[in-house]
């Protein structure tokens, strides 16, 4: 048989291809929007959803804005204004450095952004198609910040479409990431609402990492939580967590972790914290946990998956086994005046 002849993949099937895997659900779109808000220096912000975020997703902030010359490469893959060097990633101190996800949303969705900087006299709003602009930005009102719309996500991607869950499912996720990120940004003020109703989820710009839990994930949490904190000069980090007292648990159990800022998921540290509880909960029981770890950011490598959804960090079995043993010892600390399960 004849070898295959190998041609070079037209750049807006790339395109799409990567969209496709950064941009895998409502939920993924909106983490990154989220995020540039924030790299924006946003105190505000708002996000309304249609429908689960397919028909609708749109995030308001009060950041920085967009300069108006940006706007038409904004939207392009590896346009950023975050990372000029490759070397700059190690002390990186933004959530963004890639500059694929507002090119990546405009592959899949419909997307209009609307944005006021503090130096111009007027706001501009532009609409994107493949990383394009669709037309000259348009002069319009507007406040300082940046109101970026994203429309009919996937509707050129059926088989995405199809995999989703269901709206009420897929805002169960969206309102997963708003929480979380509320809680740990307790100084940015967060609004989630559905179309045209009252918001679902409030926090204010002054509140605390403890006012929010209780307001987000409710009063019973928030009366059993316990502050812990490590700070550790060997290998080079500082940890602050909030966790349920051993007299709080629940069927599903609730981890925010972020390290550096960076919300992510971590198989290691996740199975550490249920070894700890298991000795204390009833069977099958879990407790709320929020951890926010500092590494120093040479010991931490951001750039794993395009996602950013895992990080690796030197020294991750050490660290693990320093912060177990630090919220065993604080959790043993607050249990002298009760009495408690213990799973034989
Ligand atoms: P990255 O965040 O990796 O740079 P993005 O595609 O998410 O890539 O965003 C591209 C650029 O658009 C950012 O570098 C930033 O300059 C600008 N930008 C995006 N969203 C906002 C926002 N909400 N406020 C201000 N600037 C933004
Ligand atoms: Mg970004």
């Amino acid at each position: 048989m004849e070898p295959a002849v190998i041609k070079k993949l037209d750049e807006t099937v790339v395109n799409k291809i990567a969209a496709g895997e950064i941009i895998q659900k409502p939920a993924n779109a909106l983490k990154e929007l989220i995020e540039n808000s924030l790299d924006a220096k946003a105190s505000h912000i708002q996000v309304t959803v249609k429908s689960g975020g397919l028909k609708l997703l749109q995030i308001q902030d009060n950041g920085t804005g967009i300069r108006r010359e940006d706007l038409a490469i904004v939207c392009e893959r590896f346009t950023t204004s975050k990372l000029t060097k490759f070397e700059d990633l190690s002390n990186i101190g933004t959530f963004g450095f890639r500059g694929e996800a507002l090119a990546s949303i405009s592959h899949v969705a419909h997307l209009c952004i609307q944005t006021k900087t503090a130096n111009e006299t007027c706001g501009f709003k532009a609409c994107y198609e493949d990383g394009l602009l669709k037309g000259p930005p348009k002069p319009c009102a507007g406040n300082q910040g940046t109101i970026i719309t994203v429309e009919d996500l996937f509707y050129n991607m059926p088989q995405r479409l199809q995999c989703l869950k269901s709206p009420a499912e897929e805002m169960q996720k969206i309102c997963d990431v708003v929480s979380k990120y509320a809680v740990h940004n307790s100084g940015t003020a967060f609004t989630l609402k559905k179309y045209g109703e009252p918001p679902t989820l409030r926090t204010a710009d002054r509140s605390t990492r403890e006012d929010n839990i209780t307001n987000i994930y409710g009063l019973q949490i928030g009366r059993a939580l316990l502050p812990v904190e490590l700070e550790d000069d060997v290998h080079k980090f500082k940890m602050m967590a909030l966790v349920t007292k051993v007299d709080y648990s629940a069927k599903r159990g609730i981890m925010l972790l972020f390290i550096n800022h960076r919300l992510v998921d971590s198989t290691a540290l996740k199975a550490a914290i249920d070894s700890i509880y298991s000795t204390y909960l009833p069977k099958g029981m879990h407790p709320f946990t929020y951890i926010s770890l500092e590494i120093t950011p040479t010991h931490l490598d951001v750039n794993v998956h395009p996602t950013k959804h895992e990080v690796h960090f030197l020294y991750e079995d050490e660290i693990i086994d320093k912060i177990k043993r630090r919220i065993e010892l604080k959790l043993l600390g607050s249990n002298t005046s009760r009495t408690f399960y213990k799973q034989l």
